[in-house]
């Protein structure tokens, strides 16, 4: 228990720091929030995209048997028939029967310590019965029942019409206040079912809708992989830790196709893959570990899937998976939409559906890893700081320049020129003069900028060297501009 306070404490704080450093905000927070939403100030942009690009060179551009695709987010509802998610994409849900507020009964079930995979809603239910589970409220809880988490929307105009039951012409609702319901005066929603789509809940599909095209263009020899980064919406139950459970995320998907019988070997290349990325953000080895998943807890389609768990404050959760989907989603394709799916090997009569090996990371748990794997409190004079120790390649702002005192303009001039020198190459490069240099280093530190670099009276009357300092050890050592700059 003690421990679980110190864990809370500590996410709490990188919480406030994310705000308050302008790295991540609550959603739509001027009109009250909106729960699971969240938003990317300038620093946590950069470091998301950081992340982001850190992957696709190492997944994307510095391999030759991967490519690159960018599909819609909204797609025919036919490909989340074919997948499945229509019908099966829930999580079972629960409801405080006095305050009527909704629950993931799992969640609810795990926090009081019951492994709860692969049971059906009855015995979730009867779990909870036998063990008088309540609501956090402490109230009595409904049955469970599943609860599908897309986003339904409606495409293009012939979303339909809201009327009140019981308006003239209304011919839909007196059809059901005729079968004895009292609904008069209640609002409805007629839709033309052809228009209905949903928010995509997964990268993947738009993989796969692509892999023929991709195939047909540069028909790549087997193995090979499409990857996709983008957006992801799922309706969870009870959107929670911060990032780590969010409605609008990003994922990072590899869908990578091979032969049937080499499935086995294509899983753990790109598992150690993936545990080089895992290395390359930063994170330490002792907090990540494989999960392999029971076959009744994997989904449906999949015959192997290696969960990758990480140390959070909030404890050991899920970061990422990777799966082996056999030929599920491209013998979907073929079955539902009556296209052949067959890949052909070159110079010979051999045809198959490729089998499929799925590394899915979401990029809001792996920032929220670099985060806590980077928040560090220590001592620097007596005086405790909050740092954050950022792969270099990672921070956000690679340098902060400043003058050593803001209002002597000979001090500024140099500053301004080593300024712009570094930020021609790096970009991400910072102008500080306010307060002292302490303070400066200090909200430097708070940032992850790995150095400082301050122009003092002896850079410009004596020997053109400018005070480098590093973040971690806070040591300083002088430097020549061209050195710095080259
Ligand atoms: P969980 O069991 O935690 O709900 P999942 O097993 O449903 O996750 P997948 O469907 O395998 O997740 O999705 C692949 C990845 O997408 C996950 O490993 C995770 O990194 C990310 N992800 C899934 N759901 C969310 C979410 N609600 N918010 C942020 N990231 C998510």
């Amino acid at each position: 228990m003690a421990n679980q306070q110190i864990k809370n404490e500590r996410m709490e704080a990188i919480v406030s720091l994310a705000k308050r450093r302008g790295f991540i905000y609550p959603g739509s927070d001027v009109y009250g929030g909106l729960s699971g939403t969240w938003d990317y100030g300038p620093l946590g942009v950069t470091l998301k995209r950081n992340i982001m690009q850190l992957w696709w060179k190492m997944f994307v551009e510095s391999r030759d048997d991967m490519f690159g695709i960018d599909a819609a987010i909204l797609m025919n509802q036919k490909v989340w028939q074919a997948s499945g998610h229509v019908d099966t994409f829930t999580d079972p849900l629960v409801e405080d029967l006095v305050t009527g507020q909704r629950y993931r009964a799992d969640h609810l079930l795990k926090d009081k310590g019951f492994d709860v995979d692969g049971l059906s809603l009855a015995d979730i239910t009867q779990l909870i019965r036998d063990n008088d589970v309540k609501s956090p409220d402490g109230n009595e809880l409904s049955k469970a029942r599943t609860f599908n988490m897309m986003f339904r929307t409606f495409v293009g105009p012939m979303q339909g019409d809201e009327m009140t039951i019981g308006e003239p012409g209304d011919e839909a609702s007196k059809k059901l206040a005729g079968k004895g319901n009292n609904l008069e005066g209640m609002k409805a929603v007629t839709y033309d079912p052809a228009s209905v789509s949903y928010l995509r809940p997964e990268t993947a599909q738009g993989i796969f809708t692509n892999y023929k095209n991709v195939v047909d263009n540069f028909y790549p020899d087997l193995p090979f992989g499409l990857a996709q980064q983008g957006k992801a919406f799922r309706n969870e139950i009870s959107p929670r830790d911060f990032v780590f459970r969010s409605r609008e995320f990003e994922q990072m998907e590899i869908e990578y196709f091979v032969h049937p019988d080499k499935w086995a070997e294509a899983f753990e290349a790109l598992l150690a893959d993936v545990h080089a990325y895992l290395q390359a953000l930063g994170l330490p080895a002792d907090h990540i570990h494989e999960l392999e998943v029971p076959e009744n807890d994997r989904a449906h389609y999949s015959k192997r899937t290696i969960d990758i768990e990480y140390d959070f404050p909030i404890g050991r959760e899920e970061l990422m998976g990777i799966a082996y989907r056999t030929d599920f989603d491209l013998g979907n394709i073929q079955r539902v939409a009556g296209k052949n799916m067959e890949y052909n090997v070159k110079g010979t009569n051999e045809k198959f559906v490729p089998h499929v090996i799925e590394p899915s990371f979401g990029v809001e748990r792996a920032l929220m890893a670099v985060l806590s794997a980077a928040y560090t409190e220590d001592e620097v004079n007596g005086d405790k700081r909050i740092v954050m120790k950022f792969p270099e390649h990672l921070a956000p702002i690679k340098y902060c320049v400043s003058p050593l005192l803001k209002n002597k303009p000979e001090l500024v001039a140099k500053a301004r020129e080593v300024y712009v020198a570094l930020k021609q190459k790096h970009g991400n490069v910072m102008w500080d003069d306010n307060g002292n240099i302490g303070k400066r280093y200090r909200r430097q530190d708070e940032i992850g900028t790995p150095y400082c670099v301050v122009i003092d009276f002896d850079t410009i009357e004596k020997d053109g060297l400018v005070s480098v300092r590093d973040r971690d050890t806070t040591e300083q050592k002088r430097v020549s501009i061209d050195e710095l700059v080259a």
